[in-house]
């Protein structure tokens, strides 16, 4: 007599960054769905990532999560990878929005759907969906916060202001720029804010001259020291910082550390913005180290995008809010946009620990 012992055999390829796991798991009933993400070395991603790839597997599908360490060439193998392997859907967070078209001309040829996950996909008419947070919304938050904090327009400046924007190839650093942009430019033009460094784009289209390529906290870092070593050496402070998101806000905390800022009751620490909420910023932002972050909640976005895949499975309709904003340069690609949050050091614990993003022990509150 024979024993037959069924052991569950995990359909998961998720691999660590930087190789490509070839094999294949048991193909379940939904089918493959390929989960391209940019890379782990910022938290978000990890948390978008193994969300969803949980999301899908509960709903029956198999996964291939993969990311490609901020490496171009490495997404574009890997997503070539999930195509060769049958994927029937690609959800992708792109690295360089605009170097994806040939692979995706090959998804389109086999007639595998794309969504473009947080980030667009430009210059390619193979991208079916969109979805994301609203990324002139997280701008805009950033500009009216800071615009709140200073009172600006109500004749208390002049104050010192240094202006970062994101990764120029990241189509959401645009969005983020402009939203803020658009609230703030009038107070460079009416010198109730100064940039002392001359970092402020010149027009609108200039935005990516201060963009720090790759998202980097060294490099964010470095370009602050930088800033204050050239601009800032006969004992004048910065008031402000528009960062774009929390891995640009980390590293010019710690410029401003090393440049002798306080946080505090009558420190001079400056206000400086955030995305994201990853655990390090909010631990910068109850230590007074960051005055605040918008929260994007990546289980939303995940929950929708596992959504999505189900609804172009089935091949009824997919739920989109917004068919005008996202034109990728060749189409307006349907978009679900979620909402954007504002999280402050007194809000931490009603918005972040109440929502089960964060333990209250995993911030020592
Ligand atoms: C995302 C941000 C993130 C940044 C760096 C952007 O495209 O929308 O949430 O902070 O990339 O990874």
């Amino acid at each position: 007599l024979f024993t037959a012992s069924l052991t569950a055999c995990s359909s998961e390829r998720n691999d660590d960054e930087g190789g490509n796991d070839a094999t294949g798991g048991t193909a379940t009933e939904g089918g493959l769905i390929g989960i391209a993400m940019p890379t782990k070395s910022l938290e978000r991603w990890n948390r978008d990532g193994s969300h969803l790839d949980e999301l899908l597997k509960d709903a029956g599908f198999e996964t291939s999560l993969q990311y490609a360490d901020n490496k171009v060439d490495q997404q574009i193998t890997q997503i070539q990878n999930m195509i060769n392997d049958g994927a029937k859907v690609l959800v992708v967070a792109s690295i360089d929005g605009t170097a994806l078209g040939p692979v995706l001309e090959d998804a389109a040829s086999k007639d595998i759907k794309v969504i473009a996950y947080d980030r667009l996909i430009n210059d390619t008419a193979n991208v079916d969906y969109y979805a994301t947070f609203d990324n002139y919304k997280v701008g805009q938050l950033q500009g009216e916060f800071i615009k709140d904090q200073l009172k600006l327009g109500e004749g208390n400046g002049p104050f010192n202001f240094e202006p970062f924007a994101g990764s120029p190839d990241d189509n959401n650093a645009k969005f983020f720029f402009q939203g803020a942009w658009d609230i703030l430019s009038q107070y460079v033009d009416s010198k109730e804010l100064v940039v002392k460094s001359g970092k402020a784009p010149a027009s609108d289209d200039d935005w990516q001259s201060i963009g720090i390529l790759g998202w980097g906290s060294d490099d964010a870092q470095a370009e602050m020291e930088n800033r204050l070593n050239s601009f800032y050496t006969g004992g004048e402070k910065v008031d402000v910082v528009l960062s774009p998101n929390d891995s640009l806000a980390l590293g010019i905390a710690q410029a401003l550390d090393s440049a002798g800022y306080k946080a505090g009751d009558g420190g001079d620490w400056p206000v400086l913005t955030g995305q994201d909420a990853d655990k390090a910023n909010v631990l910068n932002m109850l230590d007074g180290k960051q005055s605040m972050t918008v929260w994007k909640d990546t289980r939303e976005l995940g929950d929708a995008v596992a959504k999505m895949v189900q609804e172009i499975v089935a091949g009824g309709d997919v739920t989109v809010n917004d068919t005008e904003t996202y034109n990728n340069n060749v189409k307006t690609v349907p978009t679900l946009l979620l909402d954007p949050q504002v999280v402050t050091p007194d809000s931490v614990e009603s918005i972040l620990v109440e929502s089960g993003f964060y333990k209250a022990g995993d911030l020592g509150l």
